[in-house]
């Protein structure tokens, strides 16, 4: 049988693991994947440690190997000492030259996890990031708290108790109005692979959610995602199709044109200095789309046409929240307040304890 000279699986993993973390030392100096942070890669400016490089290769060698085998971890740790199936040697040795050439690992195994949920990504859209789940976090929460929970997992004044509280008549811009069926609508700029959008239709059940990009082949993928995660869901259909929008366009433009009140907006844009694009890790530089991180000369550009956008839609969101890179939450909560439109600002800060995401609204 051709398959007694096989490796096992176990030490294919364990080959690939090796061959990985050489790639990955290789890279010194340039270690985290962020944009371009004080000199040194990381937050801290380390370079990572030697544990931690061989714990992140393994993880990495571990994840296309499941992707190339079609297992998952409990089948991998069961069925390690079988042979390496002959006939996928050449797409696992394929897979593996990919990442050490620094492909990410998630555009060659299609995958990331977010939220909870596992996304498609391609090399149209940004691989979501763990600290963008804090974002959807804090805007739950707030959400929860300003609309209530009516807001959260109802339709929006249409009788059922707390419907009114939910949405006072009010003289507020952006109020929906007083006691129709109208459902709360909230807004995704950017969306990407769909992540904030999705993970949040699934922390707010009553709520519709514009999922926007200019990107099409980016709204592809996140439709795709929404389909097959919203399919998983035991719904009814038609509440389920209807619940998210795909609207491809400049930022906010496509809400403008359809004149929709927006009661909440949420972005991760592209925030990057232009200038520092070039020093980024060379996956994300090299494989991530331009069009997903360039912010322009001083990475703050899309945060400004957004709020230039935001005063002509039909009313001014309740709440608004963004994602922001190093060193510019004061910036963006300047900009914000300067409108006058949000009294409460609320500052974020990632695991790396910066300053990540700016939240502003009003009661
Ligand atoms: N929301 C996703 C996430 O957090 O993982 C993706 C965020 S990515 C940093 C920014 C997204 O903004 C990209 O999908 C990009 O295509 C989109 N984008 C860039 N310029 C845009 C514009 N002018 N109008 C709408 N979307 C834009
Ligand atoms: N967080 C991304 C990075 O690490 C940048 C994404 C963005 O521009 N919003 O490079």
């Amino acid at each position: 049988m051709p398959e007694r000279n096989m490796p096992t699986v176990k030490e294919a993993l364990q080959q690939a693991s090796s061959l990985l973390m050489r790639a990955l030392a290789e890279r010194t100096g340039n270690a985290r994947p962020a944009e371009a942070e004080p000199a040194g890669g990381g937050a801290d400016g380390r370079p990572p440690a030697d544990g931690e490089a061989a714990r992140e290769a393994r993880a990495e060698a571990e994840m296309l190997l499941m992707h190339v085998l079609g297992w998952d971890k409990t089948r991998l740790l069961l069925d390690g000492d079988a042979p390496f199936p002959e006939r996928l040697l050449g797409r696992w040795q394929e897979a593996v030259a990919r990442r050490a050439a620094g492909e990410p690992v998630q555009y060659i195994a299609g995958v990331q996890a977010f939220c909870g949920l596992e996304l498609e990504v391609t090399p149209a859209v940004l691989i979501p990031r763990p600290e963008t789940e804090i974002l959807v976090e804090a805007v739950a929460k707030r959400v929860r708290a300003l609309f209530g929970a009516a807001g959260a997992s109802g339709a929006a004044g249409s009788g059922e108790a707390g419907g009114e509280a939910a949405f006072p008549a009010g003289t507020g811009h952006g109020r929906p109005g007083t006691g129709g069926a109208r459902r709360p609508l909230l807004a995704d700029i950017g969306t990407g692979s769909g992540a904030i959008a999705i993970a949040l239709a699934r922390r707010l059940p009553g709520w519709r959610i514009a999922a926007c990009d200019v990107s099409p082949d980016a709204l592809e993928v996140a439709r795709r995602n929404w389909a097959r995660i919203s399919a998983a869901e035991e719904r009814e259909a038609a509440g389920r199709a209807e619940r998210l929008l795909f609207l491809q366009g400049d930022f906010l433009e496509p809400l403008i044109d359809r004149g929709e009140r927006v009661d909440v907006l949420v972005s991760n844009p592209p925030y990057v200095p232009s200038g520092d694009i070039p020093r980024l890790q060379r996956e994300v530089r090299d494989h991530e789309p331009r069009l997903a991180l360039d912010g322009g000369p001083d990475g703050l550009a899309a945060y400004r046409r957004i709020a230039g956008q935001i005063g002509r839609l039909p009313g001014i969101p309740r709440l608004v929240a963004f994602e922001v890179g190093f060193g510019q939450a004061a910036s963006v909560a300047a900009l914000l307040a300067e409108t006058g439109w949000w009294p409460h600002l609320d500052i974020v800060r990632d695991y790396a304890g910066i300053e990540r995401h700016v939240l502003a609204w009003r009661a």
